[in-house]
């Protein structure tokens, strides 16, 4: 099947017809572009299940705060689409702000208090954007499937708990997060690293595999071992956020050590706030 880049919605929806005329099988994968690996391997596991993969490329202003790198996020159309049709998409949608949030929009998804702890906490409003967006976009492609990868885990937490609460009669996949070979999650934003920033980026993997293991086998405390992984974290120059053992799925705080669980993290080396989990299942 030949790429359509549909960059309104009016072309996506008369592409959508045709694939529901032809009965086909719809799967979306949402991204902000600047695809790598892990979104390519996005594409693929909705491809498995699907006979149309829809990739949606738009860096939402609504899910950046006034402070954050919205102006800088890197945007490369023309590699976006060459990766996107050489992993199996079928269409690409690449709204302007425009076409996706008219002059007099006004309603915004509350995703209440899960989109206030962890990182909510240190990007107010991060998460009501994301859940806007991918709500308007999941609106206007309906499809049968859609998928999100862990290594936004909360925002997977988000979007699953959104789509339950609002009938959204699509299934949500999780895909286990791609990393570089030495363990660094892949992201867009890893280019914002320096070659220096980059050689110390994997530890925070490292780290959060080290102290999932003490919790998880050695059973220490967890608010001890929360602490301790700041300050190891701190000392070889990461700049922490937060470091949280939580309840998968509910991203309740855990006391007591209790599976499944999830060890998250997010801290900054310089400019670059870097974010990563790992399971304890
Ligand atoms: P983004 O373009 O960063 O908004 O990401 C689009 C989608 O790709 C989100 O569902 C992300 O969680 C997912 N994603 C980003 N990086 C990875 C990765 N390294 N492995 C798996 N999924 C990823």
């Amino acid at each position: 099947m030949q790429l359509t880049v549909a960059q309104d919605v009016t072309t996506l929806q008369s592409t959508l017809a045709a694939l529901a005329r032809e009965g086909k099988r719809i799967g979306l994968v949402p991204t902000m572009g600047a695809l790598h690996a892990g979104h390519v391997a996005l594409i693929g596991t909705v491809k498995q299940r699907c006979d149309a993969v829809i990739v949606s490329i738009f860096v939402n202003p609504k899910q950046f705060g006034p402070n954050e790198d919205f102006a800088k996020y890197p945007r490369m159309l023309e590699a976006d689409l060459k990766l996107a049709e050489a992993g199996g998409a079928s269409v690409v949608y690449t709204p302007t702000v425009e076409d996706m949030y008219t002059p007099d929009f006004a309603t915004q998804v509350a995703t209440g208090d899960i989109g206030k702890i962890l990182c909510g906490a240190f990007r107010p409003g991060h998460f009501d954007g994301v859940a806007t967006v991918v709500a308007k976009l999941l609106l206007r492609v309906l499809p049968h499937v859609a998928v999100f990868g862990e290594k936004d885990y909360q925002q997977l937490c988000v979007i699953s708990r959104m789509v339950l609460d609002l009938d959204m009669p699509i299934e949500i996949i999780g895909m286990p997060t791609l990393r570089e070979q030495d363990g660094l999650a892949l992201s867009s934003r890893n280019a914002y690293l320096t070659p220096e920033q980059r050689k110390l980026a994997p530890a925070l993997y490292q780290i959060l595999l080290q102290t999932a293991k003490r919790i998880a086998e050695e059973g220490i405390e967890i608010a001890s071992a929360q602490k301790d992984t700041v300050r190891l974290l701190t000392d070889l120059g990461f700049k922490v956020d937060y470091v949280e053992l939580r309840e998968s799925f509910t991203l309740k705080p855990l006391t007591d050590y209790k599976r499944p669980a999830r060890l998250l993290a997010a801290a900054w080396l310089g400019q670059t706030r870097l974010i990563d989990n790992v399971p304890l299942e």
